[in-house]
């Protein structure tokens, strides 16, 4: 155990083809989560080597998405290493040289056909219904032919030569013993023409390189791995451990996608989720402590994560069970951190006409009020925005309560307002004291008596317990609201 202490390097390795999505980050978080458990190094690898689908802007997602969920790394983009650099595109000498060598050793080919073609191939392939692939034209070319193409300058492609029979076996930590046949394999490019390399050679290359031990990805790269095990052998160089992750699917058992709603991690911290709610969710999508436990903090994952408990089979994301856990994860934040955490929301949400940034001593008062109920900082505004707006805006249909005429509704506001002119503390406790026998005096059903004052101190129908938000409005703000009730009843 000790020794795979000291051992353990693995990397995250993103392509900055588009912008970073739950799978991205389920990867990168167990990967995280396997290093620090080890107490090992956790590496992150720019694999930008598809320039044609580079995006810009992409990296920076991806960093700024695993900052947001605290995933911090060793090595890396900003922090460097003695391995780097870590961008691929910075080491593309390491690739050709590593092509080069490949070619030189009989293991690799250069391949001069032209994409019209490989087109017509593919075309034909299609037409016989053959499986698609490289018809390998390259491989048996004389040193003649080839030196024709040369002198034409013609810039080949460099392609692996695949065994033309026999199997490739390598163990994946969680699916088990994979094995192919090789005659399933085509001769896959290695190094494409404008001297960059495709991501099988740069991948095979840099995990070596970068001494990575654990190669944690997600399941759709499973397939790529009989290639890598063929390229680590023919390179000379020794297999690190593999350990592919169970595919992420929406409730329907497809792979999750668009259709089952927000998938990127931009879109759920717009949304209002906690990162450490996030990790947790994360987490669940393919390990489990046990059978029973959900909610588990970032600590005790660390403690006990293990390639072990990964499952084989796909995980459901669930928006339900995580809109839950972030509502398990708001109320357990102190009211300071929370009031903290929805300042950007109410900046952002707030109608302009309320001066930014927010009282951070009134908010503080409001939090308490509103924790129990919120599921998302997101609902940050609707849910306060009665405690900062100036006039309420709401329909005067709204006062009139069930079995209350308006003149019994005009009367209880008018008795009311004296008293809580008068009252010595417009605390919870007092406004309780005095409003609820108050109802009886008046012939109210307390519901009619305080749903009306309800509405003409929120303008809603919902809102927080009533005195307590009498306490934090302030008698100010309560006294005024309640004559503009009375100026709408008697419209
Ligand atoms: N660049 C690949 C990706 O985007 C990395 C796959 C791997 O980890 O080998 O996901």
């Amino acid at each position: 155990m000790l020794q795979l202490k000291s051992m353990v390097r693995v990397r995250f390795a993103p392509s900055p083809t588009g912008f970073p999505h739950v799978g991205n980050m389920r990867t990168a978080l167990f990967t995280w989560l396997f290093a620090r458990h080890h107490g090992g190094r956790f590496i992150v690898r720019i694999e930008d080597t598809d320039v044609a689908r580079r995006v810009e802007g992409a990296v920076e997602a991806i960093l700024d998405s695993l900052r947001w969920l605290g995933l911090d790394w060793d090595e890396g983009p900003g922090v460097g290493g003695d391995y780097g650099p870590y961008y691929q595109s910075q080491r593309l000498k390491i690739y050709q040289e590593a092509a080069r060598r490949l070619v030189d050793g009989g293991y690799a080919y250069r391949c001069y056909c032209s994409p019209q073609r490989l087109e017509e191939m593919r075309a034909e392939q299609v037409r016989r219904h053959q499986p698609p692939g490289y018809d390998r034209r390259c491989r048996y070319l004389s040193d003649e032919e080839r030196f024709d193409y040369e002198a034409q300058g013609i810039v080949p492609v460099v392609r692996f030569k695949v065994p033309l029979s026999g199997q490739t076996t390598f163990t994946d930590l969680i699916k088990g013993e994979v094995t192919v046949d090789n005659s399933h394999l085509d001769d896959f490019v290695l190094l494409k023409s404008d001297g960059y390399p495709t991501y099988h050679l740069a991948n095979v290359c840099d995990d070596h390189l970068m001494e990575i031990s654990h190669v944690i990805r997600a399941d759709e790269w499973l397939s790529s791995t009989p290639r890598h095990k063929l390229l680590y052998d023919a390179l000379g160089y020794s297999l690190p451990h593999f350990a592919h992750l169970p595919m992420i699917l929406g409730p329907d058992r497809s792979k999750l996608g668009k259709r089952h709603g927000a998938t990127s991690v931009v879109e759920f911290r717009e949304q209002g989720y906690l990162p450490e709610a996030m990790v947790n969710f994360l987490a669940l999508l393919g390990w489990s402590l046990d059978d029973r436990t959900e909610i588990i903090g970032r600590e005790e994952l660390i403690r006990n994560f293990s390639l072990e408990r990964i499952s084989k089979t796909g995980a459901i994301f669930s928006h339900q069970k995580l809109l839950w856990m972030n509502g398990v994860y708001i109320r357990q934040l102190p009211v300071e951190d929370l009031a903290q955490r929805m300042m950007p929301f109410l900046d952002r949400d707030l109608p302009a006409s309320i001066e930014r940034p927010v009282d951070k001593g009134y908010l503080l008062k409001i939090v308490p009020l509103i924790q129990e109920r919120m599921k998302l900082l997101s609902e940050s505004a609707e849910l306060t925005d009665f405690f900062f707006v100036d006039d309420l805006a709401y329909e005067a249909d709204l006062l009139l309560m069930e079995g209350l005429p308006p003149e019994r509704s005009i009367e209880a506001l008018e008795q009311s307002l004296p008293r809580l002119q008068a009252l010595p503390n417009f605390d919870a406790e007092s406004l309780e004291g005095l409003l609820r026998p108050l109802a009886g005096e008046l012939g109210l059903k307390t519901g009619q008596f305080f749903g009306l004052l309800r509405v003409a101190t929120t303008g809603r129908t919902a809102a927080p317990p009533l005195f307590q938000t009498m306490e934090v409005l302030g008698r100010d703000r309560c006294l005024k609201r309640l004559r503009a009730a009375l100026g709408r009843l008697k419209d």
